[in-house]
């Protein structure tokens, strides 16, 4: 046995990529090389890049190495001599790698709201919702750790494809995270000790790798270090990886630090809904666009967001200090302590976004030429329920229950479902609120429906209804007995012709001679539908003899119109709102809804933009729906025009040849008469 007596000198410890090097250089021998610290607080096995790390040696504690076995000299002298080189991290051409990772970088993308703040990055990934203990029979326990050993073998393939981009377009300096990653994964330390779980104690391989993970990271939190306590975000990539290869499952949501700066690839509109927004600062994400549904629940929560960051996530470790900036659509990493100085940060987060409404006026606006508008409310999630009355809304005009699937369980739940639309209703007020059957698939939900090649073409909205009756009628019967207590109306998603409309109609019919049957205590509701694909558009008159209102999805019927994916960043710049083809497709449905006499919502992101709004109103709408917190501004805007100047300014849109054209055309008239609203920033481009 030989041992020796080292100090770690490197600047940022015995970290991830320096436990690496040390693994590699360990493994070359066949004695076994142990790690002490002089303090006695803990040893490691030099060869578990997990067990390295449980020592927390930052720069300057002192260890003992030990070592045993035919070739002991040598493995010393070769571990002490990584140890003097600073375990090789600041050779000359790595020197600019380490440099690059700490630098600030600066990243473009596009603000979907307002705010400018500075936090921690805490990196989201959507993994694994919820891991269940299941106890496994003494025959299949063979079967569990082959299992394991399968998702394994799988999580490697995927992060060494990811190695491998990351190597290719950032650079090795970014690369070298995920040799750390499958380092992790080839740990005995984690391997041997899940396997040995499930055996011991006849537990489902989730469950032990999530325990066994649990440990190892709970290791991680007490390490007095910083930058080493924020490297246990790699132990958990990891597992959240191994245990999404496992189940296949949904996200899991992290515990949330006061300042955090949500990052992440993509989220899920039911993931904010599950969040702690108290503490959540921002959101920074690598898709989206304007209308994606993220964008609008940040939006309607005054969450300072960016979106369409493409291959930020990747960049970013939990605990890294971040700047969203959503007013210029940028967000800066490791910001200097210059930069940070030249921002001027706005203060707040999405709990405090009522208080801030101050006192508003309610019901419709009046233009200037008498022509009243109802403002009306978008909302998601209950917590805006409140925001309703803040904002001075005309109640809601949009609610988008889709919320009610990200708690496992509530969907089936009838008398759930009822109580979440009788708190609806009584939020909403006389003037009532409209439930949105589920429009579920495209970007929302899609955990409930099977891999589609084109989702937003696919099972979405009425069509999943229509094919899972169960779910339709339950929502429905809840809708119908809320209705009882409150005044709800109920609008089906994305109908594509009468037929749909039909299809549906018969099931609330049918759902209705259940509930006079069985006495249960309900009230007919009127039934409307989104306008928001262009076969409905062209269809509108027909629809309309059939339903009692229409609710025009300005953002789905801008995506199907110009065959824009309004979640996809590559092609945000075809995504135009104001293109003549899109204005088209509006008048057409308000003039429909106007010759048969029934009401139209204008309820698209399109509503809450004041131009845009000015737009509406020229043409003929008279009722707009919005998030919340956007009601005040447009009604102040709504108040200072004439709807006959407005209409003017319509009809030129509506024959102008492109998008381009349109917006200069906005961009001037607005200016003209209106400077004093529309000051040239608050225009389109
Ligand atoms: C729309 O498409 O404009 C709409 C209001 O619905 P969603 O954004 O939820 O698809
Ligand atoms: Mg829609």
């Amino acid at each position: 046995m030989g041992e020796r007596r080292v100090q770690v000198t490197s600047r940022l410890g015995l970290h991830a990529r320096a436990a690496a090097n040390l693994v590699r250089v360990a493994s070359q021998f066949k004695s076994c090389l142990t790690l002490e610290r002089l303090d006695g607080s803990a040893e490691a096995d030099a060869k578990s890049i997990l067990s390295i790390l449980t020592l927390a040696a930052s720069r300057g504690t002192d260890l003992r190495i030990i070592a045993t076995g035919e070739d002991e000299q040598e493995a010393l002298d070769a571990v002490v001599g990584l140890f003097s080189r600073d375990f090789d991290e600041f050779r000359k051409d790595d020197g600019r790698q380490i440099s690059r990772a700490i630098s600030e970088l600066r990243c473009k993308g596009l603000g979907v709201s307002d705010g400018v703040v500075l936090g921690r990055v805490l990196r989201f990934q959507e993994g694994t919702r919820e891991v269940y203990r299941a106890e496994i029979a003494e025959a299949d326990l063979e079967r569990e750790r082959r299992r394991f050993r399968a998702a394994v073998r799988l999580s490697r393939r995927q992060l060494e494809a990811i190695k491998d981009r990351a190597e290719k377009e950032l650079g090795r300096g970014h690369a070298y995270i995920f040799d750390a990653h499958l380092l992790f994964l080839q740990d005995a330390k984690l391997t041997r000790d899940v396997e040995d779980y499930i055996v011991k104690e006849r537990s489902n391989a989730e469950w032990a790798a999530k325990v066994v993970g649990d440990r190892l990271l709970s290791i991680y939190t007490q390490i007095n270090d910083e930058y080493l306590r924020e490297r246990g975000s790699d132990i958990e990539d990891v597992i959240q990886r191994l245990l999404a290869n496992l189940t296949g499952e949904g996200p899991k949501y992290p515990k949330l630090l006061e300042d955090a700066v949500i990052v992440s690839t993509d989220l899920l509109p039911s993931t904010i809904a599950e969040l702690n927004l108290n503490h959540v600062k921002a959101i920074a994400t690598d898709a989206g666009g304007w209308t994606s549904h993220m964008a609008i629940i940040a939006r309607g929560l005054g969450l300072t967001a960016v979106v369409g960051l493409r291959d930020f996530y990747h960049r970013t470790r939990t605990g890294d200090r971040i700047i969203v900036d959503a007013r210029g659509g940028e967000v800066i990493l490791h910001p200097a302590s210059e930069t940070v100085s030249e921002y001027q940060f706005t203060t707040g987060s999405a709990g405090s976004i009522a208080a801030s409404a101050g006192a508003v006026e309610h019901g419709p606006v009046k233009t200037l030429d008498g022509v009243e508008i109802s403002l009306r409310a978008n909302v998601e999630l209950p917590t805006e329920f409140q925001a309703v009355h803040d904002f001075g809304a005309c109640g809601v005009g949009l609610f988008r229950s889709e919320f009610l699937l990200s708690r496992p369980g509530l969907m089936s739940s009838e008398q759930r479902q009822y109580e979440a639309y009788k708190s609806l209703a009584e939020a909403a007020g006389d003037y009532g609120a409209v439930v949105r059957l589920f429009d579920v698939g495209g970007e929302v939900g899609s955990e409930l429906t099977d891999r589609e090649r084109n989702p937003a073409l696919g099972l979405r909205a009425v069509r999943f209804n229509l094919r899972n009756k169960e779910i339709m009628r339950t929502q429905v019967r809840a809708i119908l007995r809320a209705a009882a207590v409150g005044k709800l109306s109920l609008v089906i998603p994305m109908v594509a012709d009468v037929a749909d409309v039909r299809m549906s109609k018969s099931v609330i019919e049918e759902e209705i001679e259940r509930l006079k049957t069985e006495n249960v205590e309900f009230s007919a509701v009127r039934i409307g539908v989104m306008i928001e694909v262009p076969s409905a558009v062209l269809t509108a008159e027909r629809i309309a003899r059939e339903v009692d209102f229409f609710e025009l999805g300005t953002n789905d019927l801008v995506q199907y119109t110009l065959a824009v994916d309004r979640g996809n960043d590559k092609v945000s710049e075809w995504f135009r709102t104001l293109h003549p083809a899109v204005l088209y497709g509006i008048d057409r449905t308000l003039q429909a809804a106007k010759n048969a006499n029934i009401a139209v919502t204008v309820c698209g992101e399109m509503a809450s933009t004041p131009a845009y709004a000015v737009l509406l109103a020229g043409m003929g709408a008279t009722d707009l729906s919005m998030i919340p917190a956007m009601i005040p501004r447009v009604r102040a805007v709504l108040s200072q025009i004439k709807a006959n100047e407005a209409r003017e300014v319509a009809m030129r849109c509506l024959v102008a040849g492109t998008g381009d054209e349109v917006e200069e055309l906005v961009r001037n008239e607005f200016k003209a008469r209106w400077p004093q609203l529309f000051p040239p920033n608050a225009l389109p481009k």
